[in-house]
């Protein structure tokens, strides 16, 4: 069954058991919910109800071949979605759920074409987020749950960043505050021989290797292994303005190159700069950098900022992830 499209978008405390119980009706009756999770704020759906799930797809314009996160709540309720949980699975589950990581898997007949955009794989996981947890625990069911943003935009790490791409098209959002780690999960294909790393995120390709052996990076494939990441080739994570990637050392430059150019500019980097521009200066670790990234960004894009430079951080632990999501920024 369908819901229909709310005209108001209802914000609740994400602590509030009468919020939680209210989310799970909305969703047991195929309608839409904003949730916080220790990655960024979801947007869930009735994951083996296709009418739901298209929703979804609708409400982000998200495009049609993109499949979909599922979220459960423990790993008895992942193997129901799936027709083999390989040993690889097992020791990552078992070390890394609930957490920020994504396992692809083969699928079960029960999860629909709709969730996993016509894919015979399916991916799954475990969210840490209290609010989510008690989300699946009450609705008893899997959610399909992307990130609750535009297609395109940088995903949200508040709750109001999901008003702002999403109100008046979603049920209800549960506020859960801001999220930890403010970037999505990693997700990693255990289909195959080997696993792969198809994106990177919270749980670090040292993490896994460490846990897990050889792990392949999607950077390093090419061709038929680029296809099992559809998500791979559209366009991401972009504010409205463009985004320029420098290396660190190097931002007053290029802010003073933009500047004369006539544009109005803003700087992200860790040190202290001296700079004309708008500077935004973020935490000097990696794990606070990528908290305050995606926040960053929107709040230029409301001061209507036209470039944004930002200083590369380090390639280790999650410095990985968080260039990746800058190049695609860039490349957007
Ligand atoms: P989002 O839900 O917006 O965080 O994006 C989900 C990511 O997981 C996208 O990059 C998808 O391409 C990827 N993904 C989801 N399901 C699968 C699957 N069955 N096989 C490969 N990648 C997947
Ligand atoms: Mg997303």
């Amino acid at each position: 069954m369908s819901a229909p499209r709310p005209s108001i978008t209802a914000v609740l405390p994400g602590d509030d058991p009468a919020a939680i119980s209210h989310a799970a009706e909305l969703l047991r009756a195929g309608g839409l919910v904003a949730f916080p999770t220790e990655t960024v704020y979801g947007l869930g759906a009735d994951a083996l109800d296709p009418i739901a799930v298209r929703q979804i797809f609708v409400a982000k314009e998200r495009p049609v071949d993109n499949p979909l996160i599922v979220h459960v709540a423990d790993v008895a309720a992942a193997r129901r979605l799936v027709r083999e949980f390989p040993p690889l699975a097992e020791r990552a589950a078992e070390a890394l759920w609930p957490g920020a990581l994504t396992l692809v898997l083969p699928r079960a007949a029960i999860v629909p074409d709709a969730t996993t955009a016509g894919q015979d794989t399916v991916a799954i996981r475990v969210p840490a987020h209290p609010v989510a947890l008690a989300l699946l625990h009450a609705c008893q069911c899997p959610l399909a749950a992307p990130s609750a943003n535009r297609s395109g935009r940088p995903s949200p790490t508040l709750a109001s960043h999901v008003s702002a791409d999403l109100d008046g098209r979603i049920a209800l959002i549960l506020d859960g505050g801001p999220t930890s780690l403010g970037l999505e999960s990693s997700v990693l294909d255990l289909c195959h021989a080997r696993p792969l790393l198809l994106r990177r995120g919270g749980v670090t390709h040292e993490q896994l290797v460490a846990l897990l052996g050889p792990v392949d990076c999607v950077e390093a494939a090419e061709g038929a292994v680029l296809a099992r990441s559809p998500g791979l080739r559209h366009r991401h994570y972009a504010p409205r303005a463009q985004v320029e990637l420098v290396a660190e050392g190097e931002g007053e430059a290029a802010a003073a190159r933009a500047l004369a150019a006539g544009e109005r500019v803003a700087l992200i980097c860790r040190r202290v700069v001296v700079s004309p521009a708008i500077v935004r200066r973020l935490p000097e670790t990696l794990e606070g950098f990528a908290q305050a990234l995606f926040a960053t960004l929107r709040a230029l894009d409301d001061e209507a900022v036209e470039r944004i430079i930002v200083e590369a951080v380090p390639e280790t632990g999650v410095g990985a992830a968080i260039m990746d999501r800058l190049r695609r920024a860039a490349a957007g």
